[in-house]
This record gives C-alpha cells, sequence and structure tokens, in this order.
C-alpha cells in the first residue's frame, strides 16, 4: 500500500500518521500534488462533510505591540504602515462583529496586540463579548489577547468566550530565531490555561518563515498533542518593515502540500487556512477548500483579504457549503472529549499571544516520495521551488484600510 493510501486509510479511522509519513506528504512532487489533494480531501469529507466554517477576525487594538515577533507587522519596532490604534469600544467591536455575522460567520475572534492581557483588559472584552452576544446569543466568541496570567481564562470563559486562540507558530527549536521577548513554553502554558479552563482550543502554526519541513511536522505533532480543536494554518505574509519582509518561500503547490500534511496529522480536527490565503494559495485557493474545512471571512488583522463576497462565491462554485450557526462544527467524539476536558477530566491543553492571523502571517529530505521510481524511470519532475528574487509578489499584500478602527464598513 502506498503512502498515500495509508494515510487515506488512517485518516478514515481518525489515526494519526507517523512522523515519517507525515514528513513525505510534504516531499511529494508537483506530479502528485492532486493525488495529495484527493486522499486529504477523503479525510476531510469523512469528518467535516463539504462544510465551511466561516470565521471573522475584530482587530480589538492593533499595532503598538511591546514583543518582537519577527513575523507581525505590529511588532516592537515595526516600520509597516499599519493601522495603529487603542481599544475599540465594545459597540465599535460589535458592530464590526455583526458585518461578520451576517455574511455567514458563525465566529467571531477578538484579537488585541499585546504580551497579554491585564485585568482591565478583561474586562474591557468582557463587555465586548456581552455587546455581540446581546444581538446574536448564537455566536461563537474565540478570543485572542495573548499570554494568559492565573484566573484570567477562567474570566473569560465564565464571561461567554467560547474559544481561545493561541498559536505555538514553529517548533520549539527554532521558535528562539523568531521571537526573543517571549518562549515557546510560555506558548504552550497560555494553550493549556486556556483549554484548563474549558476553553476550546485553538492553536496553529505560521508556515513560509524560513523554516525545515520538520520543524513544520513538529510543530504540527505538538498542536495535536495538545489537543487543539482548531489548527490554523498561516502562511506568512512578509510585510515590508517587518524581519521577514524577504522571506518569499512559499508556492501555491508548497501551502497545498503543508495544508494536507496538517489535515492528515488531524484527521478530525478543523484545519484553519488562515492568513497569507490569498498571497500564496492565490487562484488554487479552491484547491485548499478540499483540505481544509475552515477559513476567514473577509479581512485579516493588519492586512485586507479577497472580498467577502468573493470567498462565498469560491465556495459555492467549489461545490462546498457555508456551515450553518446549528451545526456543530467537530466530529461527535471530537465535541465530547472537549465537553469531558472542559470538565477537567483531560489534561490536554491547546490555544495564541496574539495571533499571526494576518498580521504576519505564520526541507530537508523525509524519507522518501510517495512512490518509489524503478530506476530506469525518467527523472522525476523538480517539486516547484521558492520564487526567485524577481518573483516576490509584495504587490500581493495589502495593508487593512477599512473596518475596525476606521470610518469605512467592514469587509464581510
Ligand atoms: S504576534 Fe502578537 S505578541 Fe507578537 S508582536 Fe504581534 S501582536 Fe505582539
Amino acid at each position: 500500500m502506498d503512502l498515500l493510501d495509508t494515510l487515506t486509510a488512517k485518516g478514515l479511522r481518525g489515526e494519526v500518521p507517523t512522523r515519517e509519513e507525515a514528513l513525505a506528504v510534504l516531499a511529494t512532487t508537483d506530479d502528485e500534488l492532486l493525488d495529495v489533494v484527493a486522499a486529504a480531501g477523503k479525510v476531510r469529507r469523512r469528518w467535516f462533510g463539504r462544510r465551511v466554517k466561516l470565521n471573522y477576525l475584530v482587530n480589538l487594538k492593533s499595532g503598538l505591540c511591546p514583543e518582537d515577533c519577527s513575523y507581525c507587522s505590529q511588532r516592537l519596532g515595526s516600520k509597516a504602515e499599519i493601522l495603529k490604534y487603542t481599544w475599540l469600544k465594545p459597540d465599535q467591536a460589535a458592530d464590526a462583529a455583526r458585518a461578520g455575522v451576517a455574511g455567514g460567520a458563525k465566529r467571531v475572534c477578538l484579537v488585541a496586540s499585546g504580551r497579554g492581557p491585564t485585568d482591565r483588559d478583561i474586562d474591557r472584552v468582557t463587555d465586548t463579548m456581552a455587546a455581540i452576544k446581546d444581538a446574536d446569543p448564537e455566536v461563537e466568541i474565540c478570543v485572542c489577547l495573548g499570554l494568559l496570567s492565573d484566573n484570567q481564562a477562567e474570566r473569560l470563559k465564565a464571561a461567554g468566550a467560547d474559544a481561545y486562540n493561541h498559536n505555538l507558530n514553529t517548533s520549539e527549536s527554532t521558535y528562539g530565531t523568531i521571537t526573543k521577548t517571549h518562549t515557546y513554553a510560555d506558548r504552550v502554558d497560555t494553550v493549556q490555561k486556556a483549554h484548563g479552563a474549558g476553553l476550546s482550543a485553538c492553536s496553529g502554526l505560521i508556515a513560509g518563515m524560513g523554516e525545515s519541513d520538520e520543524d513544520l511536522v513538529d510543530v504540527v505533532f505538538a498542536l495535536r498533542e495538545l489537543g487543539s480543536d482548531s489548527v490554523p494554518v498561516n502562511f506568512l505574509i512578509p510585510f515590508e518593515g517587518t524581519p521577514l519582509a524577504k522571506e518569499w518561500n512559499l508556492t501555491p503547490q508548497r501551502c497545498l502540500r503543508i495544508l494536507a500534511m496538517v489535515r492528515f496529522v488531524n484527521p478530525d480536527t478543523e484545519v484553519r487556512i488562515a492568513g497569507g490565503r490569498e498571497v500564496h494559495l492565490r487562484t488554487m485557493q479552491p484547491l485548499g477548500l478540499h483540505i481544509a474545512n475552515s477559513i476567514f471571512l473577509g479581512d485579516y488583522l493588519t492586512s485586507e483579504g479577497q472580498a467577502g463576497q468573493a470567498d462565498l462565491d469560491m465556495i459555492k462554485d467549489a461545490g462546498f457549503e457555508v456551515e450553518g450557526a446549528g451545526e456543530a462544527t467537530l466530529p461527535r467524539h471530537r465535541a465530547d472529549i472537549a465537553a469531558a476536558s472542559s470538565c477537567g477530566t483531560t489534561a490536554s491543553g491547546c490555544g495564541t499571544a496574539a495571533s499571526a492571523c494576518g498580521s504576519g502571517g505564520g526541507c530537508g529530505p523525509c524519507g522518501g516520495h510517495a512512490h518509489d521510481a524503478p530506476e530506469d524511470a525518467p527523472a522525476a519532475p523538480e517539486t516547484t521551488e521558492a520564487p526567485d528574487d524577481d518573483e516576490l509578489r509584495s504587490d500581493l499584500v495589502k495593508v487593512r484600510r477599512r473596518g475596525a478602527g476606521t470610518e469605512l464598513a467592514p469587509n464581510a
């Protein structure tokens, strides 16, 4: 049985592949790409049908961050010409959220830049959540405020938050090269705090920061072990004015392989295409829907996405449907695990300092290709390489100038 048959069979059973199998997905060639997407698609449809969950970002506080995450346009010393503003008022945030929900989003993601919230910040977010849930009690709310201190997760849960986002971003071994002001262990701790308080854990990664295949596999397995219910896969948006501005390492094909690897390792977990979808997948976005079951609608934290209507048209044209407010996202057995953990019966945790979702975002040979070629076979075509310098696509990076923090209507 070849690699893809094995991965499909495991995924249909909800089993996690080996690390070598995950690495082999990243080493497949362009000629094998559609087979990889088809195999991941079978696993996706087994657990999530043809549903696409829409999430809507509201940037409550933009820029002015004291942390130094290299990928982030909001970082200390960033020269990126992003919107900078302090906390939105609850009614301003609720207006933005309402636009996203009207556009089809079932989850609103409330994000604020910064190392972590003060207790006063928790009060602000509590008021904001109340304003949003007053207008629409069914909307899911995910909060992303950075590193949590003791009891802050419990306060957010009591105030009505459904989930907490805190991305691991990259492997433990390379974390120190992208951020100096906090550690990988700090991030794991916050994910565990959120999960321990009964919040659904949303924790993902950023690809395209110069990491190896091994790094990607490491972080994806770590997320699985932490029990993340939702895994946002960011593709680095190399903002001018940030240290990673020249890191254009991704191709649409590479992005699809990464998504497929994430899906195989997390067969029954929400896999979300997050920041960088339009910039890196480009016209291949619909193929990504065959692998991931979740996307952001409209704009990101500091960058603009394609028009919300274009997202909806893409979903429909590709033969998928927007997940309704009354539909469960996770398969029943995963929802049961989440419910049990919120009662304190599991020890796993999952959850992001301010998410990279569009504020910045996020090889080694790995043990072989999907098929062994006979010795006399023609050489396999090369896998698409990273773009040359003259192919850098900074023209595709559009700083957000509408929605939260502006006088202009949100994109939804
Ligand atoms: S990712 Fe979050 S913590 Fe890091 S610099 Fe950006 S806003 Fe600050």
